[in-house]
């Protein structure tokens, strides 16, 4: 019989992947289970800002802001090659909120968090900042251009899920919790891999529920416990479209029912629009970006954009559900975006803390409250976090470095483009040589599934990185399903199934 894990942890997004990879540093045992792909969940439906989050201010939530504005310059400095420092022009809107109230969030905004490395806000002139150009001419007068950061969001999660397993975690993605009981001192869980059926069972001395949106749903359906705090499903819908101008700077535009969107850079040569929030019930897996989501937010682009957003303009519609606490606000955009734990524990028996709320920006903080949380149990877990300091899996290069390490790259493979070169560099950072695997020529990457993605690359990708599907490939581990077409998604798909086969044949 295998001896118990230290911790379970029940989801493979960014807080169930950042849990494993602080407490496998601290030396425990972990193993982590996720139903999907790792980060399938709502990790990879964000608006994949590191940010403060400026309207947050609006609602009071200072602690979760000021820690999340600390984080935006300890992340970019872990993973330079997923988070990038990105400017965000704020138009003022006359008959919105004044602009001295905009001044003194950007300034409380700019002080609170320990702000080193990123610019300061700045006033802009919009009708001769070239940021100005693709607006509405004559009606935005003046702007106010601030600081936060882009992520790869679920390139975050795999960062963190390798980063785990390279200090002992077992990373077990497709496979399900279906059941755990405690058992006096420990947690017995019952897993089913949702590719064979095949059932397994473990051992642990404390259980994590990480379960982003289906929280409630494992404690209930699960785990059979009622829980004392509760989830509040709102779902954000996205829509990406060509490039809309030529500059590098975001958009943060204010709505007239109070809300705000962003228009960001994507991928080069899109432009991402996002989000809604809607509050929704029902499978957290089936949400999909509805009609009038689309409507409202190519009307809201369009208030400020000269050029219409319109449906026709859309490549590509995501949404994700927040898995957000309860607060029992009236307003789904009222609801608090910072995180709750709930700990289940009686004397004698084994440990559930149960996870509610959290972002991406603030996954490191949340894993470190969460551990210590567990240090009745688990002495390692009071320890001080390590995380912040130590790079994530290819991030060991400097926070400015990204331009000279795609150079590097392009230096020593001369064969790949340069914009293949900089897209390496942006998703594996230091590991691309890895990826290459020595490659001397084009030809030694092997087969070429269109849009610079290899065989090489590919391979890579199932070996380090648990990816099985073209799915898991083209829309997780890279964005690359923007570029490739649908026969050349499904010759992936194939080439995937026959690699597999061929392999349990061996
Ligand atoms: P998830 O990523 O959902 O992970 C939970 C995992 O648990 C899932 O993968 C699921 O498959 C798995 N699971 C469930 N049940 C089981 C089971 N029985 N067995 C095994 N596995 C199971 N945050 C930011 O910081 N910046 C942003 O810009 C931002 N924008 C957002 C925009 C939108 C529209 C949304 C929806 C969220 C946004 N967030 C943002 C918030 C952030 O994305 C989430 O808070 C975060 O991703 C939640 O991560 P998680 O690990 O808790 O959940």
């Amino acid at each position: 019989m295998t001896r118990p894990y230290d911790i379970a942890i029940i989801g493979g997004g960014i807080n169930g992947c950042g849990i494993a990879r602080d407490a496998a540093g601290r030396g425990l045992s972990v193993a982590l289970y996720e139903m999907n792909d790792l980060g399938s969940g709502t990790s990879s439906w964000s608006t994949k800002l590191v940010h403060g989050g400026l309207r947050y201010l609006e609602y009071y939530e200072f602690r979760l802001v000021r820690e999340a504005l600390t984080e935006r310059e300890i992340l970019w400095k872990i993973a330079p090659h997923l988070i990038h420092p990105q400017r965000f022009v704020l138009p003022h809107h006359a008959g919105l909120r004044p602009a001295w109230l905009l001044r003194l969030g950007l300034f409380l905004y700019d002080h609170i968090g320990g702000r080193k490395l990123l610019p300061a806000t700045r006033t802009l002139d919009l009708a001769t900042d070239l940021t100005g150009k693709p607006l509405k001419p004559g009606m935005f007068h003046k702007g106010f251009e601030y600081s936060d950061c882009r992520v790869d969001d679920v390139r975050l999660v795999i960062a963190n899920a390798q980063g785990a397993a390279a200090l002992g975690a077992v990373i077990k993605p497709r496979t399900k919790v279906v059941n755990a009981v405690r058992e006096g001192a420990l947690w017995r869980l019952t897993v089913e891999d949702t590719r064979t059926g095949a059932i397994d069972t473990s051992t642990a001395k404390t259980l994590i529920n990480a379960a982003g949106p289906w929280v409630e749903d494992v404690l209930s359906t699960k785990l059979g416990i009622n829980a004392g705090a509760h989830v509040r499903l709102v779902q954000g819908a996205h829509i990406v479209v060509r490039k809309l101008y030529d500059h590098d700077r975001a958009y943060i535009f204010q709505n007239g029912d109070g809300r705000i969107i962003f228009a960001i850079p994507f991928e080069d040569d899109f432009t991402l629009i996002g989000t809604t929030d809607k509050d929704v019930q029902g499978d957290p897996a089936c949400v999909a970006a509805t009609s009038e989501e689309i409507t409202y937010l190519c009307a809201a682009a369009s208030d400020y954009f000269t050029k219409p957003v319109t449906a026709a303009d859309i490549v590509w519609t995501f949404a994700g559900v927040r898995p957000l606490y309860d607060d029992g606000a009236s307003d789904a955009k009222a609801a608090t975006r910072d995180y709750v734990f709930e700990l289940d524990q009686k004397p004698g028996s084994a440990p559930l803390l149960s996870i509610f709320g959290g972002k991406i920006t603030t996954y490191r903080r949340l894993a470190a409250a969460a551990l210590s949380k567990l240090a009745g149990e688990l002495p390692a877990a009071a320890e001080p976090t390590w995380t912040a300091s130590t790079p994530l899996p290819g991030g060991d290069f400097d926070a400015n470095g990204l331009a000279a390490l795609a150079a590097e790259i392009k230096n020593a493979a001369p064969f790949l483009d340069a914009p293949d070169a900089k897209r390496l560099a942006r998703t594996y950072g230091r590991r691309t040589m890895d990826v290459l695997a020595g490659g001397r020529t084009k030809a030694d990457l092997g087969q070429d599934f269109g849009a610079g993605l290899t065989e090489a690359e590919v391979r890579y990708l199932i070996a380090n990185e648990w990816a099985s599907t073209a799915d898991d490939i083209v829309w997780r581990r890279t964005k690359l399903g923007l570029r490739l077409t649908r026969p050349q998604i499904a010759g992936l798909e194939a080439w995937l199934q026959s690699t597999a086969l061929t392999a349990s044949k061996a």
